[in-house]
């Protein structure tokens, strides 16, 4: 006989990674059915920015339009010393993502809110569970039992589901439940955040600067909405009682030459930061995301960003493995392609915040303003350059040279009813091998295909700006971006899958990865 569950995925924790994940499941037709202990969204703006990679995300589960309304374009990043010296600056560079443009300012209240309302669109398939707590989970070889408190009436409930995530935050009840360490470490020093409205514009404003210096760094960036952050570290022998009001506060402030003819202060809070892993991000059928999987600095801007692609990538995994299309081993990639790029932001961070805390040596800070060896080719500097897995599903080397692990640009295409569109719009959510100028059908075996059909892969011949359409399995390359991309790594067909990320190429096979 069958079992009977109560949802197909159990999401633990309804913050920002919680709610990607339950957009993608939903979006896949995925039942899942959320547990968040607060009624209200958290209230303190904690991250700052977004990305493209994470636009194309929000493209993906089709709400990049309802956040785009609420967040502000970032203009360039730069980190400069109190006497005026610029150290670096990193101008963002258009996206090849198919995103305008490239760096956002955010509000992560807001965001937060909007992400909620987006996933109410799908009703029941995502049911949210506000004021109720995860209180203890139990596994077996085909499920994951949950219980939930509600907080108003002490009430426990107990949840059968196929498959957990836990996706409840740095301390994260679930992490603890399945007796996970958080590995890693958390600094002494103490930092203010000090949220404010703005009254009036100022030079510079919208520049994302990072005030370096050995005693006193400062973070001052534009939130969206007409919200300024400004993040301290708390100096030797200063306590949270010391900045317990706005008039202890302003003095911070004005140090840095911000008036109350600027800014009004909103509110303000401390943290510590951390660099810290769970040790697995998998027991048996529960998965651990965002937060309660890492923890990282706040200088690469990265955390709930990273949260966020990790729930999209257990999401469209999990939809794969409960409709049947992958099996069930393929969900030990999660962990596998994830790790890393959450470790790769982590330790970026971790170099980021020592140029803002002054601990470069003089050849490390010397290597920073070397000029790059071809300067009308400079390389992306690692921040702002399009995503790369560092292993994983893959078939093929993860090198300079090839496209195996690289997101694929974004261009604008055509299709054979003359639709014009983002090339996502056109992709559809599943994988699809894509032929330069060819139908990538003709290059595979009968057993490579018979592989990519099983995983329900489309066939997309991309066809030149100047040629006719032959078929509805046809797109044409408006911007002229795709094909020149896929020769630069000498290739002529590529299997996409549905995160975008180059899976394989006809160079070192086809074939379905292992
Ligand atoms: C000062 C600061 C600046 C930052 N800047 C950035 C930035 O610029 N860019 C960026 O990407 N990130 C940034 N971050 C990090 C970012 O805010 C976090 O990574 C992100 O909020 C994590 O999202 P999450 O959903 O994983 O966890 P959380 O946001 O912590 O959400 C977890 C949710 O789980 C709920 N929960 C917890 N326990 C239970 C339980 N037992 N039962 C039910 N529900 C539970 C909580 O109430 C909460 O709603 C910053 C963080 C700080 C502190």
């Amino acid at each position: 006989m069958s079992e009977k569950y109560d949802t197909d995925v159990a999401i633990l924790g309804y913050g920002p990674t919680g709610v990607i994940a339950g957009l993608t499941l939903a979006r896949h037709g995925i039942s899942a059915m959320a547990f968040e202990r607060h009624r209200d969204i958290y209230p303190r703006a904690r991250a700052v920015t977004v990305n493209d990679w994470t636009m194309r995300i929000f493209q993906s589960l089709g709400i990049d339009e309802a956040v785009g309304k609420q967040i502000d374009p970032q203009r360039a990043l730069r980190w400069m010393k109190y006497d005026g010296t610029e150290l670096l600056r990193i101008e963002h560079p258009p996206s090849t993502l198919g995103v305008k443009p490239r760096f956002y300012n955010i509000y992560q209240p807001t965001m937060e809110a909007t992400l909620r309302d987006c996933a109410a669109q799908y009703g029941d398939r995502l049911k949210v569970n506000y004021g109720t707590e995860v209180v203890a989970l139990e596994q077996d070889a085909a499920g994951v039992t949950v219980s939930v408190r509600d907080n108003a009436t002490g009430e426990v409930r107990r949840i059968r589901a196929r498959y957990a995530l836990g996706c409840d935050g740095g301390s994260s009840t679930t992490r603890g439940l399945l007796d996970v360490p958080l590995l890693g470490d958390t600094l002494d020093v103490l930092w203010i955040v000090i949220d404010c409205r703005v009254k009036r514009w100022w030079p510079d404003r919208n520049l994302l600067t990072f005030w370096s210096d050995k005693k006193r760094p400062v973070v001052d960036i534009a939130l969206s909405g007409g919200n300024h952050r400004w993040e301290l570290p708390l100096q030797p022998g200063e306590t949270e009682a010391d900045f317990d009001s706005h008039d202890k506060i302003w003095p911070l402030l004005k140090a840095l030459g911000v008036s109350e003819e600027d800014v009004e202060i909103h509110q303000h809070a401390f943290y510590r930061h951390h660099t810290r892993m769970a040790q697995t991000w998998r027991v048996g059928r529960t998965f651990l995301a965002g937060d309660a999987a890492h923890l990282m600095p706040p200088w690469a801007g990265a955390g709930m960003q990273t949260g966020m692609r990790d729930a999209f990538d257990i999401g469209w995994k999990l939809a794969g493995v409960i409709q049947g299309r992958l099996p069930e081993r393929f969900l030990d990639t999660y962990e596998a392609e994830r790790r890393p790029n959450a470790d790769f932001y982590t330790q970026l961070a971790v170099q980021l915040g020592r140029i803002i805390k002054q601990e470069l040596s003089e050849e490390e800070q010397a290597a920073l303003n070397a000029p790059p060896p071809d300067p009308a080719n400079p390389p992306e500097p690692p921040l702002i350059a399009p995503p790369v897995l560092a292993g994983g599903w893959l078939r093929g080397p993860l090198a300079e040279h090839s496209a195996v692990g690289r997101m694929i640009p974004q261009p604008s295409v055509g299709d054979n009813r003359g639709a014009m569109a983002r090339l996502d719009e056109l992709l559809g959510h599943s994988f699809v091998l894509l032929g330069d100028d060819l139908d990538p059908a003709t290059l595979l075996t009968a057993e490579e295909r018979a592989g990519w059909d099983a995983l329900g892969a489309r066939y997309v011949a991309v066809r030149p700006q100047n040629r006719h359409t032959q078929g509805p399995d046809e797109l044409v390359d408006l911007d002229e971006v795709l094909g020149p991309w896929m020769r630069r790594y000498g290739a002529r067909a590529i299997a996409v899958r549905p995160d975008r990320f180059v899976a394989a190429v006809d160079t070192h096979g086809l074939a379905v990865p292992a």
